[in-house]
């Protein structure tokens, strides 16, 4: 029996995690669980799958429950439950989106928790800090995200010395069919439409702009040891390959499936074993595969991730929060589409960060006050 803490469990992860549960009831149970604004859900949640601990996003949210939970609220809550340990073979789940992401992963390693990361911004900003507490604390780190389980599985077996390069896929997002020109005055319902994908809404901005591909790729480098030069991204729109890692002799090794996040969560919550189908496989037949091009002139995003990689330290705290203040003010109507990449692009410019040391306390503190600068200049108080 698997025992998951499972934070950010209304979004659209957590519900596939819990799905995975609900039909699995004798490998996994739930033990801790975060819930968002969501109430209905978060309640009915709750009385499902029964958790010792509960954290509520705020402390007006906690009403009457069946039983007796450990109730906890805000971000101190996240850390009550990353640092909850009462079992063998824990696994934490984080799948709560942007930088609240961070501290509980810190606290869940500490308390040598499995970690399952499909909080992207936990290794952006902090991919070397994390790297050396999971070597310190000894526990493993597996991906949730479709690429990066594609990857993950494309390496099986294989010499990392005889690795060429990983090739990560990208559908493009919600507006691959427009020039930069068509760009100017999208909305944000358009900007919401993927294609491909059923995601929640910061991450589909993201994948619109293409920062999303940006922090794949920084992910990657951090996940799978490779420098930035041998990690490329391409366009492919059907998302049926989830990305290939290319050997030195030619061969490329690569992940098929259906889009469905239920199969990379699957993998990850009982990696590395391929035994219970909780998705449709693939139909191969008439299956249509296109590979073009990703331009950095046409998603510049994409480009600024690796400039960011490239000044390296607290700068990968700059491109996330420049990023979520962006996206945050595109969502609520503050901004245009377009200036999303030009808010990021002055930030990641701004030499002034260069001295701020690379550590726990001064990310999360430079990157609430960018933050917080940013929401300002744009007459918002607070995200
Ligand atoms: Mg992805």
């Amino acid at each position: 029996m698997k025992n998951l803490y499972i934070v950010g469990s209304c979004g659209s992860i957590g519900t596939q995690t819990l799905d995975i549960v609900r039909k699995n009831p004798f490998e996994f149970r739930v033990i801790g669980m975060s819930v968002g604004s969501n109430l209905e859900l978060a309640y009915s949640l709750i009385e499902e799958f029964k958790p010792e601990i509960v954290c509520f996003r705020k402390k007006e949210h906690i009403k009457e429950i069946s039983y007796n939970p450990i109730v906890t609220y805000g971000d101190s809550g996240l850390l009550d439950i990353s640092k909850y340990s009462k079992y063998e073979n824990e696994v934490f789940v984080n799948a709560l989106v942007g930088m609240s992401g961070l501290l509980p992963t810190v606290e869940a390693i500490k308390a040598r928790k499995t970690i399952c990361l499909a909080n992207k911004e936990t290794l952006v900003v902090a991919g070397d800090i994390i790297k050396s507490l999971i070597k310190e604390y000894d526990v493993p780190l597996i991906p949730i995200d479709s690429e990066h389980s594609a990857i993950l599985q494309c390496l099986s077996g294989e010499k990392k010395s005889e690795v060429k390069r990983l090739i990560i896929t990208a559908s493009g997002g919600s507006f691959r069919n427009k020039t930069r020109e068509e760009l100017v005055g999208v909305t944000k319902e358009q900007a919401l439409a993927h294609p491909n994908w059923s995601m929640g809404s910061k991450i589909t901005i993201d994948s619109a702009t293409m920062m999303n591909k940006g922090f794949e790729v920084i992910e990657a480098h951090y996940l799978f040891d490779i420098p930035y030069d041998r990690i490329d991204t391409i366009l492919h729109p059907q998302s049926i390959v989830h990305s290939m890692v290319e050997y030195n002799d030619g061969t490329i090794k690569a992940e098929l499936g259906t889009n469905d996040m239920h199969t990379p969560i699957s993998y990850a919550l009982r990696y590395p074993s391929h035994m219970i189908k909780d998705s449709e496989a693939l139909n191969l037949v008439g299956l249509n595969l296109e590979f073009k091009e990703l331009s950095t002139k046409r998603f510049p995003c994409l480009g600024y991730a690796y400039d960011a990689a490239r000044k390296g330290g607290i700068y990968y705290a700059v491109l996330n929060a420049s990023n979520e203040a962006a996206v945050y003010l595109f969502l609520h109507d503050k901004i245009e589409f377009l200036d999303i990449e030009k808010i990021i692009y002055e930030e990641i410019n701004n030499s002034e960060y260069e001295n701020i040391n690379y550590d726990i306390e001064s990310i999360v503190y430079i990157s609430n006050k960018i933050i917080l600068k940013i929401l300002n200049e744009h007459g918002v108080e607070e995200l």
